[in-house]
């Protein structure tokens, strides 16, 4: 995504944190560097807006660098530029209770990895498919009807995992839709890998693994809280009787 801003101004401290919280966050410091401090001979140069802020609601670092794409000299607008945001350093994400740490903790590594590697992001979201199928103890072998063992790849793994939660056909797309993109990454060469894969896309990824895992744990987890909760308001609304027996009537005066 580009971020169109007119030249010599700087980008707004307004962001979303991982947290949640969307407000105008504490600028600690914020710098500019253009390439043709260092180099006045190259015809292509970038400039970058490097941003340190801190959440005001959890008090965390955000670190953001905001780059605009080599052009030549002659040809860009003299009124505006687009840039591009990296995030550079976020806190991680806070996932529901009801998601087993181990898977988390991939998801989180994940999101750790994305301004560096866009590749290990892609690599470990498939880990966290994984790490799903051992948590609902999905077995990785099955002896086959002639006796042998045989090894269970992860897309056998997944259609057990879906056929034993009774999971619909749209969640059976995007988890095997996160195994197929985590294959390419996972066992093809570099040369293969499309030219431009960006922060963006990683975390297009890891929002749909946080889809899988609101629909698998959360949800199962959010629906058995409105049960006790309607259970409780029930109780307290309408509360059984308690310790009335004979004795106690027979002392009502009439
Ligand atoms: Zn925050």
């Amino acid at each position: 995504m580009t971020h169109i801003i007119e030249r010599g101004q700087k980008f707004s401290n307004w962001e979303r944190c991982p947290c949640g919280n969307l407000s105008e966050m504490y600028c600690v410091c914020e710098g500019i560097y253009d390439t043709r401090t260092h180099d006045t001979e190259s015809p292509v140069y970038s400039t970058s807006q490097y941003k340190v802020l801190i959440c005001p609601s959890c008090e965390q670092l955000l670190i953001l660098r905001y780059i605009n794409s080599e052009f030549e000299f002659e040809d860009h607008d003299p009124h505006f530029a687009g840039y591009t945001k990296q995030i550079l350093y976020a806190p991680a994400k806070e996932r529901h209770y009801s998601i087993p740490r181990t898977i988390a903790d991939i998801v989180a590594q994940a999101e750790k990895v994305v301004p560096t590697s866009p590749r290990a992001g892609f690599i470990l979201c498939r880990a966290a498919l994984e790490q799903i199928c051992k948590e609902q103890a999905i077995p990785e072998t099955k002896t086959n009807s002639k006796g042998e063992v045989e090894h269970l790849d992860l897309k056998k793994r997944l259609n057990l995992l879906l056929e034993k939660e009774k999971l619909s056909k749209d969640l059976r797309e995007i988890m095997h839709g996160i195994r197929e993109i985590g294959n390419i990454f996972a066992h093809d060469s570099q040369a293969y890998l499309p030219d431009k894969i960006s922060q963006g896309e990683v975390e297009v990824l890891i929002g749909l693994v946080d889809y899988v895992l609101n629909r698998l744990y959360v949800d199962n987890a959010r629906t058995k809280e409105a049960v006790d909760e309607l259970k409780a308001l029930k109780e307290k609304l309408n509360p059984t009787p308690k310790g009335k027996d004979e004795s106690n009537e027979s002392d009502l005066p009439f």
